[in-house]
């Protein structure tokens, strides 16, 4: 399947991992909005938080998990923020999903 974070879930793209275990795969972002700016995806292919079911939910509430791992491994005592972009009015521009976790600076809401 031609997509990029699956192949970065693969091993077949480079990425500045922070946290992998068997199904989830965080690594830094290529254009970070925040001191702190990590991607948390599944490493099976999901296209987005639009197709979550009781089937694969399990992950999802993982990834979630691995937000609070890391938060606790790099300090994030200030707080952060999570968000997944899902389809086109959120702008979302790749098609597996993810979660942002940022953190580092003060985040601004709404986000515009
Ligand atoms: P979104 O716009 O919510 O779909 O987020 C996609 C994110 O992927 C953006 O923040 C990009 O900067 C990030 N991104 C794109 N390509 C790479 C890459 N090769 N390694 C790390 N992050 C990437």
């Amino acid at each position: 399947m031609d997509c990029l974070f699956c192949k970065i879930a693969a091993g077949e793209i480079p990425s500045e991992k922070v946290y992998e275990d068997d199904t989830v795969l965080a690594f830094r972002d290529i254009d970070p909005q925040a001191p702190f700016h990590v991607l948390i995806i599944p490493k099976e292919h999901m296209e987005s938080a639009a197709v979550v079911t009781p089937q694969n939910s399990g992950v999802v509430a993982h990834m979630a998990e691995v937000a609070a791992i890391l938060a606790k491994e790099n300090g994030l005592t200030g707080g952060f923020r999570l968000v997944s972009n899902c389809g086109a009015d959120a702008m979302q521009s790749v098609p597996h999903l993810h979660v942002h976790m940022l953190a580092g600076r003060l985040l601004g809401w709404p986000p515009g």
